[in-house]
């Protein structure tokens, strides 16, 4: 094996996600229940097996009329008609509308025979079994069409389309029960290190609770996949090696591990990533994050020879979360099937400086605020930073709602500078 840092190119953020993504693809589809389809990616074309709405409807609640009768209808020159049926969503007219009559209708009832508008009650007054309108109504006025939301036959959603609230609506409205979508990656996640215990264990000299199988499976599961707790691994290549095959034997599609990369004693991932497999690259130009190990892991399962992909993280909380978010998401992204794996970044303007800026990219937790600034009309996003940016300091994540981004190029990045920041919850902003 090649422990060496020099053996190892530090590669840009964008060299290094390269790397990763080339060794991912979308996963096979399975059919799901609708509801189980957030987030997920169609997997086949929805195609409309009738209109909708499927009949012709009233829009507002009023009376069904032939237009006709109500020309030369104003506030002073009410149109009398004779209220025949009233009906209520649900149900359909059993007579007609015929000249000189009316039915009283709600929303959403279907348009009765012989009638082509619609007048709402605003424009109206009942008396006893007479309604005298105060309005004309053109051919169509308040009528919803049969088919013009969707036209039957028509491909309403295409294979490749990343399922929101809205494509569960409409696969609703459509009547499908179940749909084919891409599978949920599964995305095993191991934490290395002998000082770890996890929530439950007695905190004994010396030790320190697992964070990161934590915060990384709860990425794991905002982006769609399902996690694999495979536990803590002691800083032994035995146990880690037999940790990652019971990963695989539980049907991994990725490998996370956390701590363990860098060049300590008892950073062991990459010497099992060499031995089990190969390692693709080791360190990213970056901080928090720099020594992150990438490669691909290869064991008999059942007897079935398999590569599964593995990302080394770095140990420490921020580093672990700040390499998922780079790389594992994109990854994870991938295998569902979505393609744009851009996330939306916000310009702020940095607050205060960065402190020891070096050559690397930095991503730095920042609190972004809406703030007036003098001459400027629209408020404008601050980016200030959440105190001390150790990679160790999982609070300034806690008080964070992104991440600024100073460029690699940046020598310095000065209190005003104009930044990009990354914001955690996009639907806050
Ligand atoms: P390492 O990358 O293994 O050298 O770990 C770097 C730092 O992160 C050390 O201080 C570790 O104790 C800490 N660390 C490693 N793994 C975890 C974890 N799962 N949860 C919390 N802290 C961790
Ligand atoms: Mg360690």
């Amino acid at each position: 094996m090649k422990p060496e840092p020099e053996l190892y190119p530090l590669l840009s953020v964008e060299a290094a996600l390269e790397k990763v993504l080339a060794m991912f693809h979308p996963l096979e589809a399975e059919r799901v229940p609708v509801l189980e389809t957030l987030g997920r990616v169609l997997a086949e074309d929805v195609i409309a097996t009738g209109d909708i709405p499927p009949h012709a409807n009233t829009a507002m609640d009023g009376y069904a009329v032939q237009s006709a009768d109500l020309a030369g209808a104003g506030p002073e020159s009410p149109k009398r008609l004779r209220v025949i049926e009233n009906l209520a969503a649900g149900y359909v007219a059993t007579r007609r509308v015929t000249p000189g009559t009316a039915i009283r209708i709600m929303t959403g009832a279907p348009l009765p025979e012989g009638a082509d508008a619609v007048i709402p009650f605003e424009e109206t007054h009942q008396d006893g079994e007479f309604v005298d309108c105060f309005a004309e109504m053109r051919v169509g006025a308040n009528v919803r069409l049969a088919g013009e939301d969707v036209r039957a036959g028509e491909r309403t959603l295409a294979r490749g389309t990343h399922i929101r609230p809205q494509e569960i609506g409409m696969l609703a409205a459509l009547g499908y029960g179940e749909v084919a979508v891409i599978r949920r990656p599964r995305v095993a996640i191991l934490a290395t290190g002998d000082e770890l215990v996890d929530i439950d264990m007695p905190l004994l000299p010396g030790k320190i609770r697992n964070a990161n199988s934590y915060s990384n499976a709860a990425q794991v599961l905002q982006c769609g996949g399902l996690p694999l707790m495979l536990g803590i691994a002691r800083d032994t290549v035995d146990d880690l090696t037999a940790k990652i095959h019971a990963g695989l034997a539980q049907g991994a599609d990725l490998l996370l591990t956390s701590g363990g990369v860098s060049v300590g004693d008892f950073d062991v991932v990459k010497k099992v990533l060499a031995a089990e497999g190969e390692i693709s690259f080791w360190r990213v130009r970056m901080k928090p994050g720099k020594p992150l190990a990438f490669g691909y892991i290869t064991a008999e399962v059942n007897g079935v020879p398999h590569t599964v992909p593995l990302l080394g993280m770095p140990g420490n909380p921020v580093s672990a979360m700040v390499s998922f978010e780079l790389f594992a998401r994109p990854a994870i992204l991938t295998m569902l099937g979505v393609t744009d794996l851009r996330r939306p970044t916000l310009e702020a303007i940095l607050d205060q400086a960065i402190p020891h800026k070096d050559d690397r990219r930095h991503y730095v937790r920042v609190r972004l605020e809406r703030r007036p600034d003098g001459a400027e009309a629209d408020p404008r996003f601050h980016a200030v930073l959440t105190g001390e940016q150790g990679s160790g300091i999982l609070n300034s994540m806690v008080q964070s709602n992104g991440l600024a981004i100073i460029p690699e190029e940046w020598d310095h990045a000065p209190a005003g500078a104009r930044v990009q920041v990354l914001p955690f919850e996009t639907g806050l902003f």
